[in-house]
């Protein structure tokens, strides 16, 4: 991915980030800064800007470990991690390759709204057993609700959000066909990107208050990927089954391997039609010895 930079390793995996997060970071930061002055003026100074930052901080690493309960159901099974990232609309953690079987994809995809689901049980338990108020319950409760969203939104049946690998991994199962899985849960998604499109132009248009030009931009984002995702498990569908001979060319030029190069100019090179960039070259057998290109 384009504008990504590397900040370490995290339990042997690559970290990136890619520079919008800084944009964020520093969106977030001033605003909740913004916020917290306001609700306690009696904080001195830069304080309120200081504790803004450790929440966009905070809110980032909900997202890391969210990316990093599906790497962990995914190194368990045997299969890789490549890098996880940090950009605009989230995360993601690039696996090595898909899980061979529905039940394993059911656990990779359920594994970060789990974690996410387990923070917010846990932020929301520390905040109500110690009594947190102030400042620091401020943003206990802010990150009890951000890992809830993250956990709750990405359980949304549709591809590319996890729910949709829940689904694909269900649909799989039943069919017994993974490519019907992605398809099933791409459309689902291609739904749940109009919707959001819908309701964030219906929002910026002042048709209702709920939703915002954010809705439209996420709604914009799941569609693109959702249509990807059709895409690519409609020509894997159609892929299936057939072989490299039902891809082949029957009358592709054939030069015998003891032809001088000029007769190969002069007889296949300048006599062949259809525009061959490489010709078979086989022995006296007829057997191929390899290629030769223009
Ligand atoms: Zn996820």
């Amino acid at each position: 991915m384009n504008g990504n930079l590397r900040v370490g390793n995290l339990f042997g995996i690559p970290f990136y980030v890619n520079v919008s997060w800084f944009l964020v970071l520093a969106l977030i930061t001033w605003n909740y800064g913004s916020a917290l002055s306001g609700a306690f003026p009696t904080l001195p100074g830069t304080l309120p800007w200081l504790l803004g930052l450790a929440a966009a901080l905070l809110l980032f690493s909900s997202v890391l470990a969210h990316e990093l309960g599906h790497s962990f159901a995914a190194i368990q099974q045997g299969i890789g991690v490549n890098s996880i990232t940090l950009f605009l609309f989230g995360g993601l953690a690039a696996l090595e390759k898909e899980s061979d079987n529905p039940g394993g994809a059911f656990k990779v995809a359920i594994a970060g709204p789990v974690v996410s689901l387990v923070l917010f049980a846990l932020l929301s338990t520390v905040g109500q057993v110690f009594a947190l108020g102030g400042p620091v319950g401020a943003i206990v409760s802010l990150l009890a609700y951000i890992n809830l969203a993250l956990g709750v939104f990405n359980l949304l049946p549709g591809l590319p959000l996890d729910g949709g690998n829940v689904l694909k991994a269900i649909v799989w199962k039943v069919t017994g066909n993974p490519y019907k899985g992605t398809a099933f849960a791409s459309r689902v998604g291609q739904v749940i990107g109009w919707l959001a499109i819908g309701i964030g132009t219906a929002a910026i248009l002042r048709i209702s208050t709920f939703g915002s030009s954010w809705t439209l931009l996420i709604g914009w984002f799941l569609l693109s990927n959702a249509n990807r995702s059709a895409q690519s498990a409609s020509v894997q569908q159609r892929l299936d089954g057939l072989t490299a001979q039902d891809a082949l060319v029957d009358n592709s030029p054939i030069v015998a391997q003891q032809a001088s190069l000029r007769e190969f100019a002069d007889e296949v090179l300048l006599n062949s039609t259809g525009n061959w960039q490489r010709f078979l070259v086989v022995d006296t057998e007829g057997q191929l010895v390899g290629t030769i290109s223009e």
